[in-house]
């Protein structure tokens, strides 16, 4: 296995079905820990690192390479909270931890219709979450100790993780260099 980078604080992805509270959690979580929350799909669109609008999807068709080479620099020094609904295509080096929310399908389903999601969105957005994709996509990217389900139903569950993870923030120390 490649070495993992060496850097003074953790970087934490926190992935998951959109909806599930990722960015409402990334931002508490940044408030708690002095972290940065980088929220992925923001630097998307801001830098234009797509190909354009997929209508079908309705989302940008993500280029990966300008991406990876766009946060090369940002997780480097470690200290970055990173939020995204995909986690397979990040290198594994750049996480000590990754955060998968799980929100339940009736939950789910509410949220995503108040965003305006509707017809195919909606449908494969609740599928993602039926089927735990990104559970399964992060334990197969990633050393299985590093991955964690949490469930974010409720506000009690929000402040619940993040507490949880800044009590893992303060207690991280950089692996021993071997
Ligand atoms: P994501 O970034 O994963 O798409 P958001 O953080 O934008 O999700 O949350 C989507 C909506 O659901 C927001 O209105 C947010 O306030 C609400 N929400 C998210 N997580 C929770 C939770 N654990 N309890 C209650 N409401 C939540
Ligand atoms: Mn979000």
């Amino acid at each position: 296995m490649a070495q993992r980078d060496r850097r003074l604080k953790p970087n934490i992805l926190v992935t998951g079905t959109p909806g599930t509270g990722k960015t409402s959690t990334c931002s508490l979580l940044a408030d708690a820990t002095g972290l940065t929350h980088l929220n992925v799909g923001d630097l998307v669109k801001l830098k234009s690192l797509h190909d354009g609008w997929d209508d079908e999807l309705e989302c940008f068709i993500l280029n990966e390479d300008l991406l990876i080479d766009e946060m090369e620099d940002m997780v480097k020094g470690g200290g970055t909270i990173v939020d995204y609904h995909s986690c397979d295509i990040f290198p594994e080096r750049w996480f000590d931890a990754i955060v998968v929310l799980q929100t339940d399908n009736g939950v789910l389903y509410e949220r995503l219709t108040n965003r305006g999601y509707t017809g195919a969105k909606l449908q494969n957005n609740m599928e993602c979450e039926i089927f735990q994709v990104l559970l399964e996509e992060a334990r197969e990217s990633y050393p299985q100790e590093l991955v964690r389900a949490l469930p974010s139903n409720t506000i009690e569950d929000m402040s619940n993780n993040v507490e949880i993870l800044s009590d893992w923030v303060s207690a991280w120390s950089p692996p021993a260099a071997n």
